[in-house]
């Protein structure tokens, strides 16, 4: 009998071992090559010492009833430790405040190192190609060159329109001089 069972334990540790249980490594690397679109955040932007960002909803959230946060953005979360580890090499696996202390002073060295470029560091950690901010001012400057196609142009005006953006800016070229030198026609 035991010698049975033991037979039946290997056959399903056989089942068990052919049957796929994690993604195909190469078509894994294919897939992380991939940037994201974040196409809906309520990113903050990045304020000086004495500054404070009341842009980032539409919706002014002080007046509603307090409520408990949503699962993902408690801190309990495990992801945080994981996040936390990764943009700035968090090496503990807990909150305790001292270590919390060093990862904000991590934080505030790879900031300044960074500078203006901070916000674009931490989308290229994220792999995010594009991020979109829902800001209160939604106003869009299109730039288009002189080879580009009026429709396209329209398409992109009408999309934007849609998206609720009221204030689009057309940056045109400037129409050069006809007695500008290197120009064909002269
Ligand atoms: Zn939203």
């Amino acid at each position: 009998m035991k010698m049975v069972l033991s037979f039946w334990l290997l056959l399903n540790f056989i089942a068990l071992s052919t049957g796929q249980t994690s993604a195909d490594p190469q078509i894994l690397a294919e897939v992380n090559k991939i940037k994201a679109v974040d196409n809906h955040t309520h990113v903050q932007k990045v304020v000086a010492a004495n500054e404070r960002d009341e842009e980032f909803d539409a919706l002014p959230c002080d007046p509603l009833e307090a409520s408990d946060v949503p699962s993902m953005a408690r801190p309990e979360n495990p992801k945080f430790l994981q996040a936390w580890e990764k943009l700035y090499a968090y090496k503990y696996n807990d909150r305790d405040p001292s270590h919390v202390r060093e990862l904000l002073e991590a934080k505030r060295q790879v900031a300044q190192q960074q500078g203006d470029k901070f916000p674009t560091w931490v989308l290229d950690q994220l792999n995010i190609d594009y991020m979109l901010a829902n800001r209160v001012d939604k106003t869009v400057f299109v730039r288009s060159d002189a080879r580009a196609r009026y429709e396209r142009v329209v398409d992109v005006v009408d999309n934007l329109r849609a998206a609720g953006v009221d204030n689009i800016g057309l940056l045109t070229e400037q129409i050069q001089d006809k007695n500008t030198p290197g120009n064909l026609s002269q």
